[in-house]
């Protein structure tokens, strides 16, 4: 028996929106009809110049200071060019604003050193957060990918394979089978290697969430663009910018409607300092050996590139990880 999602109509055969077997007939058609009016919102959004996009990016970071004050709000920063930019944006209106940065210790030396620039010398209020368990033991890649597995592929492959390696029962086991078979069929053959998603959630996710807790926070800001992905794209469509009591963590994304092009100049005519990285060929910052994305990328990939960059890191990459990514297909 299955229900519409948005009015619990049961639904049967002549009543299903075939586009959509979420929805009843009506409430499809509804969805689909508001899905297309915010694509257009968000392509007339994108379509502003950059200073109509930074007085609407500072009118949206003022709202959520307006809604829960500016000590329980935050900017979760990365240290990457998105969030500098977000961060430049958001001290003119806020000098003191909390910025909480986690070291997942998978991090570029790199962003390391800007974060220590951030704070030193251009005095940005930041508290680094590291990866700790409840023994006050610290939780490295390394670690989570020993206990957990490795973040491969995308989020939603290693979710998939995560949920089939820890089915309870044959008929889970089987119905996580059929999910990937229909949804990821060209990673079917990975299922039994050792990959997980935890690994986002051990490093990055839960020791900010713990601090921002610990300080009393309510709001996160947060520097991300509609335009990255398919997710961030659906997620501002059902959503928008400001999400405030509509989901456990209420976060502001006010720079959702900036595309790449946007930052790089917004960076170049207000002189924005961002890490070295950029200036030697790398496009983003992040974790190192992340997974997620690397058998997308055109050779050499990120963990050839790094060999060229950064031998040390490449060699404990190489030494550790460098079977199971063989295994995986991905060249090194
Ligand atoms: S970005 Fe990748 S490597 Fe870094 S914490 Fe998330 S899953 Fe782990
Ligand atoms: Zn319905």
């Amino acid at each position: 028996m299955m229900y519409c999602i948005k009015c619990g109509e049961q639904i049967s055969l002549n009543n299903n929106y075939i586009r959509d077997f979420r929805f009843c007939t009506r409430c499809g058609e509804e969805n689909a009809e508001r899905l297309k009016y915010r694509r257009e919102t968000l392509k007339s959004l994108q379509a502003m110049n950059l200073e109509s996009k930074i007085a609407q990016t500072r009118y949206l970071i003022k709202q959520s200071v307006q809604e829960f004050g500016l000590d329980h709000v935050y900017i979760s920063y990365s240290g990457g060019k998105d969030s500098t930019v977000l961060s430049d944006i958001a001290k003119q209106l806020y000098p003191n604003i909390l910025h909480i940065f986690a070291n997942t210790t998978n991090e570029f030396p790199e962003t390391i050193r800007h974060i220590k620039w951030e704070n030193e010398v251009n005095k940005t209020n930041i508290i680094t957060v590291t990866p700790h368990g409840s023994h006050n033991e610290l939780w490295t890649f390394k670690r989570v990918v020993d206990t957990y597995g490795y973040p491969m592929f995308s989020k939603r492959v290693s979710n998939a394979i995560r949920t089939y390696q820890h089915a309870l029962s044959e008929r889970t086991k089987q119905n996580s089978i059929d999910y990937i078979q229909r949804n990821f069929k060209k990673y079917y053959s990975y299922i039994d290697l050792n990959i997980s998603d935890k690994c986002c959630d051990k490093l990055k996710k839960e020791p900010i969430r713990k601090t921002a807790k610990k300080l009393g926070m309510q709001c996160a800001i947060i520097g991300i663009l509609a335009s990255e992905s398919y997710q961030r794209k659906k997620d501002w469509l059902d959503y928008g910018c400001n999400v405030f009591y509509k989901r456990k963590d209420n976060q502001s994304r006010p720079l959702s409607f900036w595309t790449n092009d946007d930052i790089i100049e917004y960076i170049r005519k207000y002189n924005v300092r961002i890490p070295d990285l950029y200036s030697i060929g790398y496009s983003r910052t992040g974790c190192m050996y992340c997974g997620f994305g690397v058998h997308l990328e055109s050779l050499p990939n990120r963990f050839q590139q790094l060999a060229k960059t950064h031998p040390v890191q490449y060699e404990y990459l190489a030494k550790n990880f460098g079977n199971f990514l063989n295994k995986c297909g991905i060249p090194i």
